[in-house]
């Protein structure tokens, strides 16, 4: 079974301020699964796809504040948020099936806002039994960045990366994938950086504190990727970052070719 996330940097315009999807990446990658599920089997080994919310949910969460603490005088204004948030990142999970089922790919998208549940932005509740039953039948389900219910905060913002980390623990998987729009992880942000290096196998956290504090810049998404990731690896389970923006990485990578990028894997665990 394999499960991989799409980043919201490769399949929108991050930056920009509305939402806006990358669709010469999304068609791209498209064909590369379907291409890739031609030899492979859904109903007996299993595909989940995670993608992130990207230009259709950091706007608006930002906006509305998701995930911070608000009085009861700012309920109603945070539900909107809330809604809003949801509803945007659901047209654009919508976007991402027609794509896969224009190249025949049984995708079925499910919101993790009617799923999963928070306690201070951390999963406490998870139904899995759906995505189990779709797999078992063979369909390949798909999850997203999302806003959940939280039972400390009232609300908050569920990252792809926490939901792929969710389930690399709770359900088996051979292959757990991160396509994003960088070769890997650096020793720092290789988009301000030219002299940026590729870290090949990453095997702790310290690892990228002893470099240079001054020039390693893992802050926002990549930061939060790696914490999530390293959560995995103390459990013995190892993941990839690729770059999906390389064309037929992502399709190689999921055939178990050893593709350029970052491994990562706890020393322990060699
Ligand atoms: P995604 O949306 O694909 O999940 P993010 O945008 O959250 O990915 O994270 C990827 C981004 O992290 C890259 O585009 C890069 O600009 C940034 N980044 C910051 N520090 C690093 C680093 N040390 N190595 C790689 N990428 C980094």
């Amino acid at each position: 079974m394999i499960i991989l996330k799409l980043g919201g940097s490769i399949l929108t315009k991050k930056d920009s301020v509305k939402p806006e999807v990358d669709f010469k990446n999304l068609n791209r990658i498209a064909i590369e699964i379907s291409d890739f599920l031609k030899k492979y089997d859904l109903k007996n080994d299993g595909l989940i796809v995670v993608h992130g919310a990207g230009s259709f949910g950091h706007p608006y969460a930002e906006k509305y504040e998701i995930g911070k603490h608000f009085n009861d005088k700012e309920y109603s204004n945070k539900k909107i948020g809330f809604s809003i948030t949801h509803n945007s990142v659901n047209e654009f999970s919508s976007i991402i099936s027609k794509s896969f089922i224009e190249n025949n790919i049984p995708v079925i998208s499910i919101p993790p806002s009617s799923l999963i549940k928070t306690s201070n932005k951390r999963v406490s509740y998870f139904n899995l039994d759906l995505i189990k039953e779709y797999l078992s039948q063979g369909f390949l389900p798909m999850l997203y960045g999302d806003v959940v219910l939280d039972d400390k905060l009232k609300m908050a913002v569920i990252s792809g990366d926490q939901i792929l980390s969710y389930l690399a623990k709770n359900l088996k998987f051979e292959k757990i994938i991160l396509a994003t729009d960088v070769d890997g992880v650096f020793n720092k942000n290789p988009k301000l950086y030219d002299d940026a290096k590729l870290i090949e196998v990453l095997n702790s956290l310290e690892e990228l504190d002893s470099f240079d504090s001054t020039n390693v810049d893992v802050t926002g998404g990549m930061f939060g990727k790696i914490q999530e990731l390293f959560d995995l690896a103390d459990l013995g389970i190892e993941s990839r970052i690729i770059n999906a923006k390389t064309p037929n990485l992502v399709k190689s990578a999921l055939k178990g070719i050893e593709v350029k990028g970052t491994l990562i894997k706890a020393k322990n665990h060699q």
